[in-house]
């Protein structure tokens, strides 16, 4: 598994490479609720109140490109996700219950 860090660099070198690096952070933002729309989508096919047909790798296709909006968001803001992430999840061993 690729730590979050290596991926965060990956996405900031991606988006150099195309221009992107300087996309507001509102827009990328806005682009993260279109795809959490899209993979809503798909959830509403697998339960079955879209009647649409259900594809396992579209979701897959659409969680990733939401992962790479987020990692997109972390390099705006200088936030490295590995120290984040545990920083949350000490955090979240220490809870109790869902509050
Ligand atoms: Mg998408």
């Amino acid at each position: 598994m690729k730590p979050l860090t290596e991926l965060q660099k990956q996405v900031n070198a991606y988006d150099e490479k195309y221009g992107w690096a300087d996309d507001a952070t509102a827009h990328i933002a806005l682009h993260m609720n279109e795809e959490l729309g899209e993979i809503s989508r798909r959830i509403l096919r697998y339960e079955g109140y879209k009647n649409e047909r259900f594809d396992r790798k579209e979701l897959a296709e659409e969680l990733t490109d939401l992962l790479y909006l987020l990692l997109k968001l972390a390099n705006k803001f200088n936030i490295g996700l590995d120290e984040e992430w545990d920083s949350m999840w000490s955090r979240y061993e220490k809870k109790t219950s869902r509050r």
